[in-house]
């Protein structure tokens, strides 16, 4: 099994802490607004990664938070709390803005077929373990109390500019912008691990602390909610690449503080996804939601089938006219499989694809390389119509595209519909003697495998 780490800037031989079982921390949302399909192809990689692993045989244990406190406007500890900026926003309290999109993000994941995790944790709901934590890391010379906040200090651990690979010079020229202007810290990387004394003490949701009533830094969670469940070792942690620096790299630092001992041995991170104005943003640009996508007329397993088509490491671009591309050859894929007979399957014709299959799993989760290998076992015609479907079927239990689920809308009619329409273009074209473009209509549905047959009776077509 190969995974590109972050860690080391190479792709690795993945050796989990116990031979067959893997632990893997996933940072969840921060529920103050909707994701974006760019935070949800986040979500797709993952969960491709962990029904992948189950694939192989491995035991996943998987666990996510839900950040509802504590992550700031500004990485750098500056700004309001993002939930305090959607409460005024909205005119709601913190605990109903969390509520409200949390159930928004699960409803999202579950049209994209995500399956959900199976320990969900909210930042809230674990404050007593980020004071054990924060207490130790002050009483061990990691952590100090300065202006009524306590603060991690990052000279304290050596090896705090790693994950990035960068050096503090490079990092204070790349997040200028986001560096603190907080003056109580000792150094400029120094990240809060609890707030008391701050600007927000206007901020709804406080707790009791050593330090006094305050709340959490949102780096301390992620550490806190992995070591809390998922115990001292923990084999993958993965998440956006915005999150390496400073997230990651301080969710290293306290941790492996903390525990005195390596905590993390494998980082994976997931490309952004970009649109037109550069990486997708909730300020920037459209904001897309998988509901916009559906109110356009999207199916959402089309976005998922254009997320498996690429490397996930890479970034990925999106525009309308690729999502166009990648939903009809969704329909086509999917049309083609549930047209299969489910006569006779051969078992030892399956072994050789199944091999091929796990080969990519374990290629660094190469997916498109698995959503070709469906195109080949359709043309294969050793296969009978049952082991084609039986493969796929099998298969599409790591992909999650429902390639064998029947829809209650038919893509058949959605597809059939869109032909017709075609058709009508190409007879109006003739019509007008415009045979360039008649004949471009025909070659664009002849492209998308799509053949058209013209017959005294009129025009007709066939799937290629
Ligand atoms: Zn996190």
């Amino acid at each position: 099994m190969k995974l590109y780490n972050t860690l080391s800037k190479k792709v690795e031989e993945f050796i989990p802490n116990t031979p067959g079982e893997v632990k893997i921390y996933t940072c969840g949302p921060t529920v103050y607004h909707y994701a974006h399909i760019g935070n949800l192809r986040t979500y797709i990689s993952e969960d491709v990664m962990e029904k992948g692993f189950k694939y192989l045989g491995y035991h996943v244990d998987r666990v996510m938070n839900i950040t509802d406190v504590g992550h700031l406007v500004g990485d750098g500890d500056t700004g309001e709390d993002k939930m305090a900026v959607a409460s005024k926003r909205e005119n709601k309290s913190s605990k109903e803005i969390a509520k409200f999109y949390t159930d928004c993000f699960f409803e999202d994941c579950e049209k994209l077929n995500i399956r959900k995790p199976d320990v969900v944790s909210a930042a809230t709901d674990n404050v007593e373990m980020y004071i054990q934590m924060i207490e130790k890391l002050i009483q061990d010379g990691y952590a100090y109390l300065s202006d009524g906040n306590v603060y991690f200090d990052t000279t304290k651990f050596p090896s705090y500019y790693e994950l990035s690979g960068r050096n503090q010079d490079d990092l204070m020229v790349a997040v200028r912008e986001d560096i603190s202007e907080d003056q109580a810290k000792k150094n400029p990387f120094d990240f809060g691990l609890w707030f008391t004394n701050s600007k927000f003490n206007d901020q709804e949701m406080q707790w009791d602390s050593p330090w006094g009533r305050g709340y959490p830094g949102w780096h301390i969670e992620c550490s806190g909610i992995s070591i809390k469940y998922l115990g001292e070792k923990l084999d993958i942690h993965c998440g956006a690449e915005d999150a390496i620096f400073p997230h990651h790299t301080n969710e290293i630092a306290q941790s492996e503080a903390y525990l005195g001992h390596k905590w993390c041995n494998y980082w994976v991170h997931l490309g952004f996804l970009n649109d037109e104005s550069g990486k997708m943003s909730k300020s920037s640009g459209e904001f897309l939601t998988i509901s916009l996508l559906e109110k356009k007329g999207y199916h959402p397993l089309s976005y998922r089938y254009l997320c498996l088509n690429s490397y996930y490491h890479n970034q990925l671009s999106f525009s309308f006219d690729i999502l166009d591309g990648a939903e009809k050859a969704y329909f086509k894929l999917k049309n083609k499989v549930l047209k299969l007979k489910k006569d006779e399957v051969n078992e030892s014709d399956k072994v050789k694809y199944i091999e091929e299959f796990k080969s990519y799993i374990e290629d660094d989760f190469n997916t498109s390389n698995m959503v070709t290998l469906l195109y080949t076992i359709l043309k294969d015609d050793s296969l009978s119509d049952g082991t084609k479907y039986s493969l796929i079927e099998e298969f599409d239990g790591v992909l999650s595209l429902d390639l064998t689920k029947e829809e209650e809308t038919s893509i058949d009619s959605d597809m059939d519909q869109m032909i017709q329409e075609k058709i009508k273009e190409r007879q109006e074209a003739k019509k007008n003697k415009d045979f360039a473009l008649a004949d471009q209509i025909r070659d664009e549905l002849l492209s998308q495998g799509i053949r058209l047959v013209d017959t005294r009776e009129g025009t007709t077509y066939e799937l290629l």
